[in-house]
């Protein structure tokens, strides 16, 4: 950011991502330092997590918070919520910055935007926090259990995955089972692992792969896996490469290496450059199965918990992300345009229709 006139690249900034509006939180006696981001309220309030990082930069900062609302409208459009897109970050360390005050204080600026945003729990913040948040303001998700929350997010976001994997398979042999299919889990956390319990459930062969040894040496064993170093991910022939720990572990060196026909995995942000990385794969024949398309499940438990939702049904919009990829790859094939283009072609026509929709009556 060119620090002559940062005003005008932040609002040039705003411009090219297309943001409704930003608002910058400040309050010196708690500490406070955070930035809400609306990117889209076509399809309905704009909802999205809230991330604590210590960012090196306040540029930095901004940049995360637009980048990750952006693609939260994108992912409730494709999902079929009505739901807009937006994020929050509080800049700080989120194992010594936070407290009550700073969380309730951050609550009462998103009370002011009366229901515009709706916050839930990212990196850097817990269902605790939310509660601290829903002390001030209704607009929150991801509350304990225990006082009527959808608790934790990570079995639903494993099933939207399995569901994604489920309909890669199909595109590629035909049929979705997954008996005898080979897959590489990278990331045991609480994802991974839910996942690796579906995979083996239907008999899948799975290599976990974590840099936590220990356990990911245990969630092998509660589920029949095999473990596989760090390194060696990108040396295994498998059907499916599943990232679920990190973004950016597609870029050109490793679908260079990738020995597996199809990449499915929770993990956000999975391209390192979009455009780039996924015209590689479709060039090399990789189904790509997008990340904000089959990581939406914990995204449908905020939404079940705002509208009060049954398991049943939540589980039922999941399960629906099978027809979402379905449809994806189809586009993808049908156009001869990468998978990630397909998604975004359909999540902007959704938006634009219901747009227009809104508009002429
Ligand atoms: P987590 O922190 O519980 O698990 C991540 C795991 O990845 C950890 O066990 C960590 O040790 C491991 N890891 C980190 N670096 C690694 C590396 N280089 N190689 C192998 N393993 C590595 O996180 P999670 O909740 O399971 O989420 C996983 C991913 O899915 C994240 O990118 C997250 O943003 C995304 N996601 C999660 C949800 C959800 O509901 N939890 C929803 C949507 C997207």
């Amino acid at each position: 950011m060119p620090a002559e006139n940062p005003n005008e690249t932040i609002f040039s900034q705003l411009e090219a991502y297309g943001h409704k509006k930003v608002v910058f939180c400040s309050d010196p006696d708690t500490g406070l330092k955070a930035i809400i981001a609306i990117h889209d309220t076509t399809l309905g309030p704009a909802l999205g997590g809230t991330r604590m990082w210590a960012y090196k930069t306040e540029s930095e900062a901004l940049q995360d918070v637009l980048r990750l609302s952006k693609s939260m409208t994108y992912k409730a459009a494709i999902t079929g919520l009505n739901l807009g897109g937006g994020k929050a970050v509080i800049i700080g360390d989120s194992r010594k910055d936070k407290s009550e005050a700073m969380l309730r204080k951050f609550g009462r600026y998103i009370k002011n935007l009366n229901g515009e945003f709706i916050t839930a729990v990212d990196v850097g913040t817990n269902p605790k926090d939310m509660e601290y948040i829903r002390m001030e303001t209704q607009y929150v998700t991801g509350v304990p259990e225990t006082i009527g929350g959808s608790g934790d997010p990570s079995p639903i976001t494993a099933l939207g995955v399995f569901m994604g994997i489920k309909a890669c398979i199909k595109q590629l042999y035909g049929n979705d089972n997954l008996t005898g299919r080979s897959i590489i889990v990278q990331g045991i956390g609480h994802v991974g692992e839910n996942l690796v319990k579906l995979l083996r459930d239907e008999n899948a062969k799975v290599y976990a792969s974590d840099i936590n040894e220990e356990r990911v040496s245990q969630v092998a064993k509660k589920y029949g896996a095999e473990v596989v170093s760090t390194n060696s991910i990108f040396d295994i022939g498998a059907d499916i490469y599943s990232p679920c720990a990190l973004g950016a572990t597609i870029n050109t060196e490793t679908i260079n290496k990738l020995q597996c026909p199809i990449i499915a995995g929770s993990a956000n942000n999975q391209l390192e450059n979009e455009s780039v990385h996924g015209q590689m794969l479709l060039d090399k024949g990789i189904l790509y199965a997008p990340d904000y398309v089959i990581n939406a499940g914990g995204l449908i438990n905020c939404y079940s918990e705002l509208m009060g939702f049954s398991k049943k049904r939540t589980l039922q919009l999941t399960e629906n992300i099978y027809e979402a990829t379905r449809n994806v790859l189809k586009l993808s094939a049908a156009e001869s345009i990468s998978t990630i283009d397909a998604a975004n072609k359909i999540a902007e026509k959704r938006i634009t229709d219901i747009r227009k929709v809104k508009s002429t009556y």
